[in-house]
């Protein structure tokens, strides 16, 4: 039988190595949905290549090239944001929600109307709006699939296991391009030098992330909210070879680690595939080669985003949401060389202190709404603070 599948965020790091697993048997599979961003030649190739029903581009002003570029085929061009949501629409059994950043939210929400089986790459997702994707996915009866390596190997771990046993969740994080730097030197950290990750290749956004463990903080985040853990059970550990991605503790003191090659395509194939395991491309670990593993604690001087997650999940309700926005605006930033590397860490603690007593984040109603609100509001002001510094 083959399985409809859609994909969110096609173009992209994720979305390629989706369809690098879906072109290995496509018999199996009938792709209804494609979407990217700016890159249109990459998704009209990808949606005539895989026949998709249709290919969706968030930007309107695109949509003239994408249905140039589709012409004489039977695949259907849209663009725009209600594009994106009405693609969404479309029934399918298993949907990739591989967008980069609080974009991804209004159509992750919008596919778990249908009770599909969402593989959740889009971790801002959670960040924002965790408890009310939870809850939406039990109300429809939709699977959420973990697709961040952290969280698959959490998931895999728990495997027939008594949620209630789990005594901590450690995910680790490589440390990112900046892990041996002289402190000093990070105020000077060009976007091209966070942009080179040691161990995965990944998209730009989430790459800047990993020097500056936003990525991590968010996966704090996301961890509380996909497993229900208090945050105090979540511990984060500077793995820098990257091979062992997180390890569960239980009651009994065994602590069981998840390892493989640091590559997307085991996450994505074990989502793609549950609840079987298949043969997957990935590279098998010959660890007498390896030969040691280290660890080590991270520095919270060299990493303040961690902290920042702490306070995010502190404070609760809509603080997840600002710090998401706040935390975009200011890479955006750094990334168009306005904002020093170290910035970013210091402009989102400020949006983030003044929202929690300006806007009472954990006492406003959470609701979808009210996080488009804070997102959007948490841009605003982290726009105004980086601009106080100019
Ligand atoms: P990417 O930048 O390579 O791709 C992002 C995709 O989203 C592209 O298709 C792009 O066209 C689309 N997009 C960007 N802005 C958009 C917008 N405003 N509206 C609609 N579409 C938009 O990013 P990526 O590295 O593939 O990451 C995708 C998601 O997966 C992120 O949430 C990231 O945190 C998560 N993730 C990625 C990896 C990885 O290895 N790349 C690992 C774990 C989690
Ligand atoms: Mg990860």
């Amino acid at each position: 039988m083959t399985r409809r599948v859609t994909i969110f965020g096609a173009t992209g790091s994720i979305g390629q190595n989706t369809l690098d697993l879906i072109a290995r048997d496509p018999e199996a599979y009938d792709v209804v949905a494609l979407t990217g961003g700016a890159n249109v030649s990459q998704l009209a190739e990808d949606a005539k290549r895989f026949r998709a029903d249709i290919a969706v581009t968030a930007h309107e002003e695109q949509l003239p090239i994408l249905r140039e570029a589709l012409a004489g085929t039977s695949v259907e061009a849209a663009a725009g944001a209600g594009a994106l949501i009405e693609a969404a629409d479309r029934p399918a059994d298993w949907i990739m929600s591989a967008i980069v950043g609080s974009a991804g939210l209004a159509p992750g929400f919008a596919a778990l109307r249908h009770g599909t089986t969402l593989a959740l790459a889009n971790k801002e997702s959670l960040v924002a709006a965790g408890p009310l994707l939870m809850a939406e996915a039990r109300k429809q009866n939709a699977t959420i699939l973990p697709v961040d390596s952290e969280h698959s190997a959490v998931f895999q771990a728990l495997v027939g296991e008594d949620p209630a046993c789990i005594e901590r969740v450690i995910i680790t994080a490589s440390g990112g391009a900046f892990r041996d730097w002289p402190l000093e030197n990070l105020a000077y950290a060009s976007p091209e030098q966070a942009a080179c990750h040691p161990n995965w290749a990944m998209g730009q956004r989430i790459t800047v992330d990993s020097a500056s463990m936003f990525n991590k903080s968010l996966e704090l985040i996301e961890t509380k909210e996909y497993f229900g853990l208090d945050p105090d059970r979540i511990e984060v550990l500077v793995h820098p070879e990257s091979l062992v991605h997180a390890l569960v503790g239980f009651r009994d003191g065994a602590l069981m680690a998840h390892m493989g090659a640091p590559d997307m395509r085991h996450a994505i194939g074990y989502a793609l595939h549950w609840p079987e395991r298949r043969d997957l491309p990935v590279e098998r670990l010959d660890l007498a080669r390896i030969a040691s593993l280290s660890f080590r604690a991270p520095d919270p001087e060299r990493w303040p985003a961690l902290g920042l997650a702490r306070e995010v999940m502190r404070i609760g309700g809509l603080a997840g949401a600002a710090f998401n926005a706040a935390k975009e605006k200011a890479l955006d930033a750094f990334l168009e060389r306005r904002l020093a590397f170290t910035g970013m860490a210091e402009i989102v603690g400020e949006v983030l202190e003044r929202m929690s007593t300006e806007e009472g984040l954990s006492s406003a109603r959470f609701d979808l709404d009210n996080v488009f609100q804070m997102d959007h509001l948490a841009r605003v002001r982290a726009g105004e603070a980086i601009e106080k510094r100019q």
